[in-house]
């Protein structure tokens, strides 16, 4: 095992086989077996297309053997940074079939962050899509490459034939299926089930970007546990909204549905356009964020109620309204609460009522540890109170990649992560459910984007002419939270366009961009001469209800 990955503890993993919860297989081989059994069942369905199991995985094969051919070699990382698409599924089981370690990057991130991640996982390719709004990704990839110390390979989805890089499409084109299956199996016979199969990245608290390894015994663990949870089998048709290469798209959308012969229907973020999909393919589940709510309460949603069976509710704390909705339209609802890091709780089907509308519900896995800490301790505190969710069990990281120092601050000296979340223990019906009360972690949740205060403030001190900089969440109807920049100039302030142009020219992805600007002579500080970010928060709070009234 690369020395840059925390293992798990080698006892705890023989008590996860012990209790057949890791399994011994690649995820590669995983979606395999599932494929070989529901051969002609839709996989994945989208807009612009769709495959069965056995359609998907020979696709997914020749492009395993055209990364083959390109010199690609297991266990190097490839960047994805691609949209929802059907070939970004082809791909993605491609990647793995090859051995790679796709590296879930968002199309949003723009030099400032690809530059860190690529240069922290050793990335060797980069896949990028054409056509994206606004924006060439495939220019931006190639100026990547350029000087890089480890990227070769530019690879893209859904470009023209004479477009710079290696088109996806035309990978393994002229390989037959039986060659292509072959490479594939000898590639997979070598892996270690224990082995990394996936970098995720974090929420992100701090300056820089913090990789999550993910292992493929545990990864599909975490799907299988999930799709399980909810009582999935080979007819569950699982809408996904938001992108499927972060996590809770992986676990909740793509390998959650296949690892039970299920189908993903793949709608993209757009209501209008998303919800006449999930009708037309007689959607059963559907998992909601936040910002996708407004969607139980539009008239277009009845229709598809008809062939919902679960929506399962995650991000925000859920309105009373919108459970009765969902109720009025005899359709189930629970709330999910989970990381890119691992942990899930959960409100499974025999949840009650209360509990589904206002807790995050139990830990998914039954193997599943968590303590909840006094803040900045390692008190734990009786149920009931509030402090911080940590946690250790099956599918939980036990180490940021390569990064000593973090963890360090990241886990407790039991080795579980500490979430930043705080919560508390509710007790209903003699069962112990989890609800959130709010989070210690310097961190915006743009819509389920986390943007790091830490990172944003270091970005603005870099202009000459800010003397200091906090960075805070504001609350937002739409989003749930966006980013309020307080500033102090050296000497006048700047108009909003100068941090605009700053941000830019140092290549940071736009979702992380300060959405408002308020400049002070000084920031307030706490008694221990920290800026007191919680006053700065209770501030932009009440300026934005004294503007709406
Ligand atoms: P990510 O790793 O991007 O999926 O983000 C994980 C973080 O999102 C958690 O640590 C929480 O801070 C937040 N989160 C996830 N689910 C919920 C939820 N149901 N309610 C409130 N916050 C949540």
């Amino acid at each position: 095992m690369d020395q840059r990955v925390v293992p798990f503890p080698a006892d705890a993993i023989a008590r996860y086989r012990a209790a057949g919860l890791w399994g011994t297989r690649t995820i590669a081989t995983e979606f395999q077996a599932v494929a070989a059994r529901y051969p002609d069942r839709d996989a994945v369905v989208t807009a612009a297309g769709q495959a069965s199991y056995r359609e998907l995985d020979e696709r997914a094969d020749r492009v395993a053997a055209g990364l083959v051919e390109l010199g690609l070699r297991p266990g190097d990382p490839l960047l994805f940074q691609v949209t929802d698409r059907l070939e970004t599924v082809v791909a993605w089981y491609g990647v793995l079939k090859a051995g790679l370690v796709p590296v879930c990057t968002l199309a949003a991130h723009r030099a400032n962050e690809i530059g860190g991640i690529s240069r922290r996982t050793g990335a060797v390719a980069h896949l990028v899509e054409a056509g994206t709004k606004g924006f060439d990704l495939i220019g931006f990839a190639i100026e990547q490459r350029a000087g890089h110390p480890t990227l070769q390979h530019v690879l893209t989805i859904g470009a023209a034939a004479d477009t710079p890089g290696v088109r996806i499409e035309d990978l393994g084109a002229d390989t037959s299926t039986d060659l292509a299956r072959k490479v594939v199996d000898d590639i997979q016979a070598r892996i270690d089930p224990d082995d990394v199969a996936v970098f995720q990245l974090s929420g992100g608290t701090t300056g820089v970007p913090k990789v999550i390894p993910r292992l493929h015994a545990e990864y599909w663990y975490n799907a299988r546990e999930y799709a399980r949870s909810l009582g999935w089998d080979d007819t569950t048709r699982t809408g996904h909204l938001i992108p499927i290469i972060h996590n809770a798209g992986i676990v909740c959308g793509l390998h959650g549905p296949h690892s039970v012969g299920g189908c993903l229907v793949l709608t993209g973020a757009d209501l209008s356009q998303a919800l006449p999909i999930l009708t037309a393919q007689r959607t059963t589940d559907v998992l909601l964020g936040h910002g996708h709510y407004p969607a139980v309460t539009g008239p277009a949603f009845a229709e598809l109620a008809g062939t919902l069976r679960r929506v399962v509710l995650s991000g925000a704390k859920v309105p009373p309204e919108l459970f009765g909705r969902l109720e009025a339209h005899g359709v189930w609802s629970g709330q999910l609460f989970g990381m890119g890091e691992g942990f899930f709780a959960l409100t499974g089907p025999d949840a009650p009522r209360e509990a589904r509308l206002t807790t995050v519900g139990t830990p998914m896995s039954p193997l599943d540890e968590f303590k909840v800490l006094d803040v900045g301790t390692e008190t734990e505190l009786p149920d009931g109170q509030v402090g911080e969710l940590c946690c250790a069990g099956p599918y939980t990281l036990r180490g940021y990649f390569d990064a000593p120092e973090q963890n360090r601050q990241a886990f407790t000296s039991d080795g579980f992560y500490r979430t930043g979340d705080l919560v508390a223990v509710r007790v209903i019906d003699g069962e112990r459910y989890l609800s959130v009360e709010g989070r210690i972690k310097d961190l915006i949740n743009r819509g389920g984007e986390k943007v790091s205060a830490e990172e944003v403030e270091l970005l603005l001190l870099q202009h000459p002419r800010i003397a200091a900089a906090a960075v805070v969440a504001m609350p937002d109807p739409r989003l749930g939270e966006r980013a309020c920049a307080f500033l102090v100039a050296r000497d006048q302030p700047l108009p909003p366009q100068a941090i605009q142009e700053h941000l830019a020219a140092l290549g940071v992805a736009k979702f992380k961009w300060p959405e408002r600007l308020e400049w002070r002579d000084e920031l307030p500080t706490t008694s221990v001469n920290k800026i007191d970010k919680k006053a700065l928060r209770a501030e932009i709070t009440a300026t934005l209800d004294a503007e709406q009234r």
